[in-house]
């Protein structure tokens, strides 16, 4: 199928996308690496009456550090971020599964996270070395907590008037693991698991934060289980009751790929193998 009819604007400065973002509010809909846009308008699942393309805008992309904290331009396209030094290793780790190699050439950092698909890898890394999203617009700028950015399925906290310009990640722990799930190795996460921790001198877990791909209709992090192991050794006995207490709320979709039972059965065993990974790194 082809896209419905729409108006493009190629903006080669920020504020004047902001401005036309300010103009077209909802009616206009921002275009990034296309990699998720695209099919959607070809199958008029989304029909904007403009499409704002921020490629040639000037910069939207790359990765600087300050004071130990990572900031990576919206643009920056996946592999690049996947690749560079300077890239938190747990977040590296998680797009090392986002999809075919072809996707990360093109599809943009900022892109998944605005995206918000439940089963991105990038926002459950996000989430769990909890990173904070910058939003701009002609009003100004806003942090938000990546906790507070992921509302639903494919729902963010950007407002129509607002663009994702940067991902600020805060130093994390020494340790951390990326273990997933699904149909195959480069098809979309059935169920997930990010963790990075950090252990004491005896082996214990001194600090620990979990974020999970499939527990909910988007990532969420796993507080009961975080407290769980806090302060334990990983026996397979405490990493089995962690699981349980981390998912025991827990409502994960029931879809063609799994019931949601299933998805907390793997889930469960899935954290016990990141963190005994991490654990071991
Ligand atoms: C075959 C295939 C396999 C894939 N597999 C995976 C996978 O396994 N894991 C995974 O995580 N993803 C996967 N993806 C999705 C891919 O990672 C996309 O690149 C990503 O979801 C969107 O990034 P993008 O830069 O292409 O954004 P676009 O497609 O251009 O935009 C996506 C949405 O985000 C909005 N948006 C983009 N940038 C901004 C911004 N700066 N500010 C505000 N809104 C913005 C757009 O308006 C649009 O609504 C796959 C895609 C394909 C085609």
């Amino acid at each position: 199928m082809k896209p419905p009819p729409f108006l493009h604007a190629a903006p080669e400065t920020l504020p004047g996308a902001l401005e036309l973002l300010a103009e077209h509010g909802d009616a206009a809909r921002i275009l990034a690496g296309g990699q998720s846009l695209m099919p959607l308008l070809v199958m008029r699942m989304a029909r904007p009456a403009l499409l704002l393309d921020i490629n040639r805008c000037a910069g939207l992309s790359g990765i600087t550090r300050h004071d130990g904290e990572t900031r990576i331009g919206a643009m920056t396209r996946q592999i690049a971020v996947q690749r560079a030094p300077e890239t938190p290793a747990l977040l590296a780790r998680a797009l090392g599964w986002a999809g075919p190699r072809a996707v990360r050439n093109r599809g943009t950092l900022g892109g998944s996270m605005a995206h918000a698909d439940p089963s991105a890898e990038a926002p459950a890394a996000a989430l769990c070395l909890d990173a904070v999203m910058v939003l701009e617009s002609r009003r100004g700028q806003r942090l938000v907590p990546a906790a507070e950015f992921f509302l639903d399925a494919l729902v963010t906290a950007i407002a129509p008037d607002e663009m994702l310009l940067e991902i600020r990640i805060p130093p994390g722990h020494p340790r951390h693991a990326f273990a997933e799930t699904g149909v195959r190795q480069a098809d979309l996460a059935m169920a997930a698991i990010a963790t990075d921790l950090a252990l004491d001198r005896q082996g214990r877990i001194s600090a620990i934060r979990i974020a999970a791909i499939g527990a909910a209709n988007r990532p969420v992090r796993l507080p009961l289980a975080e407290q769980a192991l806090l302060g334990q050794s990983p026996t397979p006995a405490t990493l089995r009751d962690a699981a349980r207490a981390g998912l025991a709320g827990a409502e994960p979709p029931s879809d063609l790929i799994a019931s949601a039972a299933h998805r907390v059965a793997v889930l469960e065993g899935l954290l016990a193998d990141a963190v005994l990974e991490a654990c071991a790194a």
